[in-house]
């Protein structure tokens, strides 16, 4: 019989913190930009430039610790990461070994109705590096010091975690729970959330873990998936075959899907880490730790739950609107406009998730204004226009946040509710249809949806439906 393994799984995740400025600086950490035009001294490494620490990044490194049950560590410094790399100016990284902000945390993950608590084992504080451009039309490499010094947090996970289902419902929810804070977009396309996975196998029952392998450049929920299959696989093939697992760091392919050896796993003693001498520790105190706290918004699992209560909206539904911040609050300023939660949500599940799908983009691209949809909402609760109607106006604001009211004037869409002139012309219908008619006053009652249709598109789509069958019907 085959022996049987178990995949043993830690991440760890960097995140660029959503602040104004820099962490050491006062230059914009905007992303793009010309080459090298957002950098000074400190972020270039220039001898005897100075770093300040900003404060913003120590409340949303605090904030995401809050949130994710951690420990804060009231005196906690920065620390010397040494290591030559082009991108990397001063040859060294101010991050933090010894005294990380955050400690002992972990959040509580659902894999089809399976809880599960994945531990934190801190969440440290660093600087980012530049970036290095590789033009092989001129055989070159060039260095960008726009990102240098761009904040970041590294948020280390206990390796609890045993399938790529657990991993991908581990980063969703941390994704989560750093847009809402604010502290970050999370963004894993554009680099500003990045997961290195360290995974290790053993056979099943072992207590003891396997050699780990951490491996790079995974940028999508998918390409993670992917990584984890092949690399358990590569791992088990290596142990049946009697070989050894090397502990390296390895770049994965998502296209050849398959892991290649990046360079021998460094341990922290080859960094020759030592503490920071230009930055003082950080004292936080209670009424800090309290203030950050309370500033603390409304997360994702407590708005799912009063979605539900207070607009009684179904889980289901609660669960599609909130797994995007910028949804959740396009939902709600909406709802403030025109106070129809269940109007507003059936537009955003249906409609909106259709035209998502189809035009290939996320939640996070939805850049309509919640007046506009508040507009569509109130023309079709006034019987101003009707449902078809209204599905071609929303998807002209899907697209191009179109001002529903001025479009529906503009090209004549206004339901007619004419009695009056909506009865002549039913009335020319009848005179024009008398097979129909016949047929209906026969008990055939499908007639009478035919003479509807007719009707309707007598008035060009710009009769209220109902209106019509009541006409109809009193005339037959
Ligand atoms: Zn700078």
């Amino acid at each position: 019989m085959s022996r049987q393994y178990e995949t043993v799984i830690g991440l760890e995740v960097h995140v660029e913190l959503a602040t104004q400025t820099k962490i050491f600086c006062g230059c914009s950490t905007k992303f793009g930009g010309a080459p090298n035009t957002h950098t000074c001294p400190v972020c270039t490494g220039m001898p005897g430039s100075l770093p300040v620490l900003n404060k913003q990044v120590v409340e949303y490194a605090m904030a995401v610790g809050l949130a994710t049950n951690c420990t804060i560590t009231k005196n906690c410094k920065f620390d010397r990461k040494n290591y030559f790399y082009p991108d990397n100016p001063q040859n060294y990284q101010i991050s933090q070994l010894y005294y990380p902000i955050c400690r002992n945390g972990g959040i509580e993950i659902d894999v089809n109705g399976n809880k599960k608590v994945i531990g934190i084992h801190e969440i440290h504080m660093e600087e980012d590096a530049g970036k290095l451009i590789h033009d092989e039309w001129e055989d070159c490499s060039l260095v960008d010091f726009n990102r240098s010094g761009v904040p970041l947090i590294e948020i280390v996970s206990e390796p609890d975690m045993r399938s790529a289902d657990e991993v991908i419902a581990y980063l969703d929810k941390l994704r989560l729970i750093i847009q809402y804070l604010g502290a970050s977009d999370c963004k894993l396309q554009e680099g500003s959330m990045r997961a290195d996975v360290n995974l290790s196998v053993r056979e099943v029952g072992a207590q003891e873990f396997g050699t780990r392998t951490e491996m790079k450049n995974l940028n999508s929920f998918k390409a993670i998936a992917r990584a984890i299959e092949g690399e358990r696989r590569r791992q088990i093939e290596l142990i049946e075959e009697g070989k050894k697992v090397i502990q390296e760091t390895r770049r994965w392919d998502d296209n050849k899907e398959y892991s290649y050896a990046m360079r021998s796993k460094e341990d922290a003693q080859d960094y020759r880490y030592f503490p920071e001498p230009d930055l003082v520790p950080i004292i936080i105190s209670d009424e800090w730790i309290e203030r950050v706290r309370k500033a603390q918004p409304e997360l994702r699992d407590e708005k799912r739950l009063r979605y539900k209560e207070e607009f009684d909206i179904p889980e289901y539904d609660a669960d599609i609107l909130t797994s995007s911040k910028h949804m959740a609050d396009l939902f709600e300023e909406t709802v403030a406009i025109c106070k129809k939660p269940k109007e507003v949500s059936n537009w955003l599940m249906v409609e909106a998730m259709r035209l998502l799908k189809e035009t290939e983009k996320e939640p996070e691209d939805m850049d309509f204004a919640p007046e506009n949809l508040a507009k569509l909402i109130e023309l079709v609760g006034d019987s101003k226009i009707n449902r078809t109607v209204a599905k071609e106006v929303f998807e002209l604001i899907f697209k191009e946040d179109i001002d529903p009211e001025e479009y529906v004037k503009e090209k004549g869409l206004m339901m007619v509710n004419d009695d009056g002139q909506l009865r002549s012309v039913i009335e020319a219908v009848i005179e024009a249809n008398p097979q129909s008619v016949s047929d209906y006053k026969n008990g055939k009652e499908k007639a009478l949806g035919f003479l509807v249709g007719q009707t309707m598109k007598e008035m060009k789509g710009k009769a209220n439906p109902g209106k019509i069958n009541e006409i109809l019907r009193e005339l037959l």
